[in-house]
């Protein structure tokens, strides 16, 4: 790659959410400028050779540091040799971001009710988006429903509620639904614990969010597991929800990986 591609920056911070999930924080240069839902392409030096990988960003665009969410995959060539980042280390970070899945590409049906869908380290996009006041104050209704294994795996959900509380007074109402689809203990009957389409099948999802998926209204963002994305896109076909294509339907996607 060419060098003046991307600039050098410091993790300034990392935060271990758990064995296989982290967190960390980066220099903002000035020019990295990018829409909430954007990708970055962060990279490593191994053995004289750099590896890239894209990455959302989690911060708001007015952020001054860049924060990223990030599972360990194991024996992955890039995460195993980031999971022992620290303080003071230096990334390569691509000049221009990337990326579709940006509350501006909904053109048709008019924001009324958002659905911001995620598994894992795809709830980054989404984090991004709710760390400003505009989709707060265009929207009525905001649900962020957040997939994971274990409930040890629910990173950033008091972040979540603070957010919320920040940027959200005044505007959309909000439900967070965490979903924890391996729990230790038995769920109880109020809790959710299956996958996102099931859960749409079986009307759980609306149930819980106080509110019903409606082709007229809903902008449905999926991000995550490719599989999840694939089996919720069809899930919500199924009632009647479009893809979003130059600008107009309900459904905009992104494959975490
Ligand atoms: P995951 O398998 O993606 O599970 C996270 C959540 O998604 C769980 O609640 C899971 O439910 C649900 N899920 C999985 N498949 C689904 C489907 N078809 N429909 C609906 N929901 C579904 O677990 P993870 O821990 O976030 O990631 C697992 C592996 O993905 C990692 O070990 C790694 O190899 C890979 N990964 C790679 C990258 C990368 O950048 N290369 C990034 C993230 C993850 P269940 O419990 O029912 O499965």
């Amino acid at each position: 790659m060419n060098e003046e591609k991307f600039t050098r920056e410091t993790v300034l911070s990392v935060r271990r959410w758990s064995d296989t999930l982290f967190s960390f924080t980066l220099t903002r240069p000035a020019h990295f400028r990018f829409s909430a839902g954007q990708f970055a392409r962060i990279g490593i030096e191994v053995d004289g050779e750099k590896i890239f990988r894209a990455y959302s960003v989690v911060s708001s665009p007015f952020a001054e540091e860049l924060e990223f969410f990030s599972i360990v995959v194991p024996d992955g060539a890039f995460t195993s040799r980031l999971q022992h980042l620290k303080a003071g280390d230096q990334l390569l970070l691509e000049k221009i971001p990337f990326g579709f899945l940006t509350l501006a590409r909904y053109q048709k049906p008019l924001p009324q009710d958002l659905w911001l869908l995620a598994t894992g380290t795809g709830l980054a996009p989404f984090l991004s988006m709710l760390q400003d006041f505009a989709p707060w104050q265009q929207y009525q209704q905001i649900i962020l429903a957040y997939s994971v294994r274990m409930p040890e795996e629910l990173a950033y959900a008091e972040e979540i509620k603070t957010i919320a509380q920040t940027f959200g007074e005044g505007g959309a109402s909000f439900k967070f639904l965490p979903i924890v689809t391996r729990p230790v203990v038995p769920p109880s009957d109020t809790t959710l614990a299956q996958r996102l389409p099931t859960l749409i099948e079986n009307g759980l999802l609306e149930q819980h969010a106080g509110l019903a998926l409606n082709p007229a209204t809903s902008h449905v963002m999926l991000c995550g597991n490719p599989q999840m994305v694939e089996d919720t896109r069809n899930a919500l076909k199924a009632r009647g929800l479009t893809m979003n294509r130059r600008g107009e339907g309900n459904i905009a996607v992104e494959n975490y990986w």
